[in-house]
């Protein structure tokens, strides 16, 4: 059995700061002090700390681990300042890859609101740039994008195409300008053929190694958009990658089924939360009940304040949803359900109050997100034991948008997680990425500050919802534990644990706050084995 003993360092418990623990297996053997420790570590590997922080290995609450390994090999286009910019750096991705003629070509992260003049641009743009590839550049938010005439042609969509819960977008002769929302853009992913089997296995890895580099030991992710939505794909992967050894993180996945078909020939398979292997967990059913703030389809109790008459899209009727939740819950599946709008949260907390009022059990079910709530809603949903997974990043990002949409008085009742966390909610921290970076330590300033990298605002948006720093490093520790049943397995340095652990380069418990964005692992373990290491 391998044995790894970490000493002189400072390592963060539950009861306080030790300075030693020894990871046996893949578990935690003991924590203590130097001595005690180190006596029972003969045979081990001695890794001395220097004094350095150790902390659980971080968890991120949500994103699209799929996306990101898929984007690795895509045009970014993220932080692009013009319509001319998203030009340039397409043609260079192109002379770069030099996809053959006819292969799908994408890029992601551009986002309008950042162009000198905020519009989102169209077919016409891309046409003579790329005449003989489809394409498709998907806004930062995911729920936008633009094809050029290629890939309207080769998916067949028309001025008649019609998608429910989507849109595509017409010129005033009636013909499509590229760019389609919403359900539209997800139909088009489930069109592009995938990447073959060892084409991603390569891509899981990159994307894996990049993740342990950031502190990360488990990841809970929403993967099924990414690859056509076909559940067999994700389990395949990931299985067949734990059963070899070879998963760079642990995940949980976020099953993204749409409908009620979907979710049955699932809980056919017999597959239930909670389900997998050491390294894979089944996690809950996602359910997709609106949209984004950005592209003004999250759907609110009220109108868009830069858009009267405008509420955004539920995707789902009441009832509908509401069949969703229960068969899932009936089932013994946890439900996570994305709402950004509090029109959304409604119908979301509708949908469990009436499940949890036929079947009481334990369930853990919970937003994805959060961002708009109301005091009713969050005593709503702590008096009915649901949780959120919340992005601390979206504070800085979302708030020039988010004061023009829904203005002043709802974006401060909104974000809220330090009402969420005092009403006794239970919280996990994540990044939505590749919406954001899932660097925690960059999750953790956004919650402990709520500001921009540049510092912005001073003092920060909304102070009275901040963050400690030890609340922030539970939502990206225990609380990503707590979101998936692990709580007894992971999200804490104590033995008996798994050895998923951190080491940072600072003690971000002791440095000033504007150095915790610059902080960074310098080694990562996750189940006793080392699998980032740069000191
Ligand atoms: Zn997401």
């Amino acid at each position: 059995m391998s044995k790894t003993v970490f000493f002189n360092g400072k390592i963060y418990t539950p009861r306080g700061t030790a300075e030693a623990l020894l990871a046996e297996g893949q578990t935690i053997a003991a924590v203590g002090r130097n001595r005690e420790v180190l006596e029972r570590a003969e045979g081990a590997e001695r890794i001395d700390l220097g004094g350095r922080l150790m902390l659980p290995g971080f968890i991120d609450g949500h994103m699209h681990f799929l996306a990101y390994a898929l984007s690795l090999e895509q045009a970014d286009l993220t932080g692009c300042r013009s319509v001319p910019e998203v030009r340039d750096r397409l043609k260079s991705f192109l002379d770069r890859e030099k996809p053959v003629s006819g292969e799908w070509v994408s890029g992601r992260g551009w986002n309008h609101e950042h162009f000198g003049e905020p519009r989102i641009f169209t077919r016409d743009d891309l046409d003579d740039l790329v005449p003989s590839n489809p394409v498709i550049l998907s806004r930062v938010c995911g729920h936008v994008a633009v094809l050029n005439s290629k890939a309207l042609e080769i998916l067949g969509i028309t001025g008649d195409s019609r998608f429910p819960g989507g849109v595509v977008d017409l010129d005033g002769a009636g013909h499509p300008t590229g760019v389609i929302r919403e359900t539209a853009v997800e139909w088009v992913h489930s069109r592009k053929p995938l990447p073959d089997r060892e084409k991603l296995r390569r891509l899981v890895a990159r994307a894996g190694t990049a993740a342990a580099a950031a502190g990360l030991t488990s990841i809970h992710s929403d993967d099924l958009g990414s690859v056509g939505g076909d559940f067999e794909t994700i389990l395949g992967l990931y299985l067949g990658l734990d059963a070899e050894g070879k998963m760079p993180v642990r995940i949980t996945e976020q099953l993204l089924l749409r409908n009620r078909k979907a979710l049955d020939r699932f809980l056919a398979s017999g597959w239930r939360t909670g389900d997998g292997s050491p390294a894979f967990h089944i996690g809950p059913l996602k359910i997709l009940t609106d949209g984004s703030m950005g592209g003004r389809t999250a759907f609110l109790r009220e109108e868009y304040s830069d858009m009267p008459g405008v509420y955004g899209v539920p995707i789902y009727g009441a009832e509908e949803l509401n069949d969703l939740v229960w068969t899932a819950h009936s089932a013994g599946m946890q439900v996570a359900l994305h709402a950004i709008g509090d029109g959304a949260l409604d119908m979301c907390l509708d949908a469990l109050e009436k499940a949890r009022e036929r079947n009481l059990r334990k369930a853990r079910h919970y937003i994805v997100h959060c961002q708009m709530g109301d005091m009713d809603q969050y005593h709503r949903m702590a008096r009915l034991g649901v949780g959120a997974a919340i992005q601390p990043p979206f504070v800085p990002s979302d708030r020039p948008m988010a004061l023009r949409r829904i203005g002043e008085d709802r974006a401060r009742r909104g974000y809220a997680w330090k009402t969420l966390l005092d009403l006794g909610i239970f919280l996990s921290g994540g990044s939505d990425c590749p919406v954001e970076t899932f660097d925690p330590l960059w999750g953790i300033y956004t919650a402990v500050t709520r500001k921009d990298r540049d510092g912005v605002p001073e003092g920060g948006w909304n102070p009275a919802q901040k963050l400690t720093v030890e609340e922030a490093v539970d939502l990206y520790t225990r609380g990503g534990a707590y979101a998936s049943f692990e709580e007894h397995k992971k999200g804490t340095l104590q033995a008996g644990r798994l050895a998923d652990l951190a080491v940072l380069d600072r003690d971000i418990f002791s440095v000033p706050l504007e150095e915790i964005p610059a902080g960074k692992a310098v080694l990562t373990m996750m189940g006793g084995k080392i699998t980032f290491r740069d000191f």
